[in-house]
């Protein structure tokens, strides 16, 4: 079932991926997709509230890769409703084919959390995940959608990767600008993403920047825990450990 992280804002997925939605009375954003087999759960908590997927009004990512696109294009057309990404990232939505990475992901093998990260992905329909059809694109402002999330432009991970600040939430989503878990080494606590999954390592070190300066009692990421020490302190130790 969904946890409930600050009153409006639930976060579901599994232990290795995480999606979240806000909530504006009866009106919803999905914040990215996750995996294609999280839907039941998405399904399951808008029927124990007495609503439907009708409810949700709009769809945004913090960026394209597949693991944040999962149920994406269900939710699209069922709803239906609008799916909002930055343009860096809009044709790797529609079309699934991901930028050049820095790093190879051979050297992470020896870590038993990526062949897990696989094994979970692989049963939850991650290698057959359906691309977005129709997006509508962004690039900086706030985004009329429920919640009216503010959009912090944080790119490196992927060409068009963005933060959603809401500041009357008091809640940073940070996506995967950082965090929490590290998909492939299992190492916990704030960190950014392996340069493995990334498409300009440095850049995603500079993106940091737009991040502590942000005021926000709580910080969720695409993979890992939520965070309650400010996005300073995270990214504070996000440097100190470097590229991973
Ligand atoms: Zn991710």
């Amino acid at each position: 079932m969904p946890e409930l992280v600050v009153p409006g804002v639930h976060r579901f997925g599994n232990a290795l991926v995480n999606c979240y939605l806000i909530e504006d009375g009866n009106s919803m954003t999905l914040v990215d997709g996750g995996l294609p087999g999280f839907r039941p759960q998405l399904d399951d908590y808008l029927r124990s509230r007495g609503s439907s997927v009708a409810d949700i009004e709009a769809v945004i990512l913090t960026h394209a890769h597949s693991d944040h696109v999962g149920i994406v294009e269900g939710v699209r057309t069922d709803a239906p409703a609008p799916v909002h990404v930055h343009e860096a990232d809009a044709e790797m939505a529609r079309t699934g084919k991901v930028h050049p990475r820095e790093g190879s992901m051979f050297p992470y093998f020896r870590h038993p959390a990526a062949w897990k990260l696989m094994a979970v992905g692989a049963r939850n329909g991650a290698f057959k995940t359906p691309n977005v059809e129709e997006v509508s694109t962004f690039t900086d402002g706030d985004l009329d959608v429920p919640g009216r999330p503010r959009i912090v432009p944080t790119p490196g991970h992927s060409p068009g990767h963005v933060a959603f600040h809401l500041p009357d939430r008091g809640v940073l989503i940070a996506g995967d600008a950082l965090c929490t878990y590290n998909p492939l080494t299992g190492a916990r606590g704030p960190q950014v993403m392996p340069k493995a999954f990334a498409a300009d390592a440095l850049q995603m070190l500079a993106s940091l920047e737009a991040l502590e300066r942000i005021d926000a009692p709580i910080t969720l990421f695409g993979h890992g825990e939520p965070w309650t020490e400010g996005p300073a302190a995270a990214v504070a130790r996000a440097r100190e450990i470097g590229l991973t």
